[in-house]
């Protein structure tokens, strides 16, 4: 679409990618209308003011296909069997995310586009987005963290400021309704079932989180330890020269990027031809530098070093990078027991991660169990567990997980989903610990059961630690 003027352009859903997308959308000419399920108070006063700009808006009806629609501009999260779009499908109206938008509008009014650096995965995203911008920058360019954090595509895209290379943090969500989106080199970090309600199936999960692939011109980072990201890799159809790059924990092979001896090594992309092997940075320079986080540095620095960033850049943007809050941040040593918040850890996969970076754990868990099972996350970990405390709505399951195949383990089932049992729970975790153990929040669940989010969850644990002193 290169000519947006008087195009009949349906924008599905009021929100956060909803308002700029129709604003964008109806200052380029375009005749947009914004369909919306919910009808309530914030809704109509969103409302109220695209319609002051010419917008028509329809509140209170999401599913109908409005006449004469040309085009749909989807939230990401709308479900892909709804009736809007089984209609758009018959009626042969094509529909693009968010990204998607972006990703046409790069280029408008003669710009002059930044390439993408994607990254996707069950779990990592953000850190690894995080990373590879701190990296970027360090090499003096001009980037910015973008997509499913901090600024969003569209304003990257369209806005004042000029970028040489943008590092893109894609959903499953955005990337199902992103067809055309060709990035310059990308990742699928790990791949473990999430969100499966929405995609309907493993294998159209994987699928879509795949699409981050197609088209590649010079990498495809894949996770040499997680087989389903190699074979998305194998499926994409990209361009010429376009390479598969592997990360490992262990020591490389060629085209990998590996952990010698402590020193993060890249064998896939090396400055010296006498070399078979370029030095990047040390595990140290990770942080924190537990397993998990050191493949997220790798991946970073891979797509980094796609894009022809020198080595010292990569140790120096790791040495300059600092986790978001309540991603295996330590938050206070008490008594010789440390206390670490993970309240990120929303999903089993990711609570896998966080137990395999300790020893000897004091668990705090439970919350939404999103259909999740236990049993295999709990096998992995259970020889690392002193003790498990529970709460939340789901607890049952972890509980019946552990008394499965951590038997000995004693569990304190706390028995309460209201918010102030996170205070109970690391006073119970205190009682349990000896010197030399962790205390690790990481629920394996989502919040919403006891807490507003992941956030407040874990800004109740640092509380309820900061007053086990006094
Ligand atoms: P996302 O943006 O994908 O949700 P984050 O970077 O915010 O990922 O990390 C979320 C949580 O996932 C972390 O708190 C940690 O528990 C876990 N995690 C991070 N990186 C990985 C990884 N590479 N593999 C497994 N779990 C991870």
């Amino acid at each position: 679409v290169t000519d947006w003027q008087g195009k009949n352009v349906t924008v599905a859903g009021l929100g956060v990618s909803g308002i700029p997308a129709a604003k964008v959308l109806h200052g380029l000419g375009a005749k947009v209308t914004v369909v919306n399920d919910g009808d309530d108070a914030r809704a109509r006063e969103q409302a109220a003011e695209l319609e002051a700009l010419g917008v028509t808006v329809r509140l209170g009806d999401g599913a109908t296909l409005p006449e004469g629609t040309e085009l749909i501009v989807t939230a990401p999260g709308w479900k892909p069997d709804k009736p809007l779009f089984t209609a758009a499908h018959e009626a042969g109206v094509p529909v693009w995310g968010d990204v998607e938008l972006a990703w046409r509008l790069r280029e408008l009014d003669g710009r002059k586009a930044a390439p993408w650096l994607c990254v996707t995965g069950t779990n990592g995203k953000t850190t690894t987005t995080q990373m590879l911008a701190s990296i970027l920058k360090a090499a003096g360019l001009r980037t910015a963290a973008v997509g499913n954090i901090g600024v969003s595509l569209l304003d990257a895209v369209l806005g004042e400021e000029p970028y040489d290379v943008l590092a893109v943090e894609l959903s499953s969500y955005q990337l199902h309704w992103a067809p055309s989106l060709r990035a310059h080199s990308a990742t699928v970090l790990n791949l473990a079932p999430d969100h499966l309600d929405w995609h309907g199936s493993m294998e159209a999960y994987a699928k879509d989180k795949g699409r981050v692939y197609e088209g590649n011109q010079v990498a495809c980072v894949y996770n040499v330890a997680d087989k389903a990201t190699e074979d998305l890799v194998r499926e994409a159809d990209v361009e010429e020269g376009c390479r598969a790059i592997g990360f490992t924990l262990a020591a490389p092979a060629p085209s990998q990027l590996g952990v010698v001896d402590g020193i993060l090594v890249d064998r896939a992309f090396v400055e010296n031809r006498q070399q078979n092997a370029q030095e990047l940075a040390e595990v140290s320079d990770v942080n924190p530098p537990a397993p998990h986080n050191i493949a997220n540095a790798l991946a970073a620095a891979a797509l980094a070093r796609a894009f022809g960033v020198p080595a010292k850049a990569v140790r120096d943007g790791l040495r300059a990078f600092t986790p978001d809050a309540h991603r295996i941040a330590h938050v206070a040593d008490v008594d010789g027991v440390a206390y670490i918040d993970d309240s990120k850890a929303t999903n089993t996969h990711a609570a896998e991660a966080s137990l395999a970076a300790y020893e000897s754990i004091v668990w705090i868990a439970g919350g939404l169990a999103k259909g999740a099972t236990f049993d295999e996350l709990v096998a992995k970990s259970a020889k690392r567990l002193r003790a498990a405390v529970l709460i939340g709505a789901d607890r049952a399951l972890i509980r019946e997980a552990l008394a499965r195949h951590a038997p000995k383990v004693p569990v304190v089932d706390l028995e309460r989903t209201d918010t102030g049992a996170m205070l109970a729970a690391v006073q119970e975790a205190r009682r349990l610990a000896v010197e030399g153990d962790t205390v690790l929040l990481a629920p394996a669940c989502a919040s919403m059961d006891m807490f507003v989010n992941y956030n407040q969850r874990g800004d109740m644990f640092a509380q309820a630690v900061g007053e086990l002193g006094t």
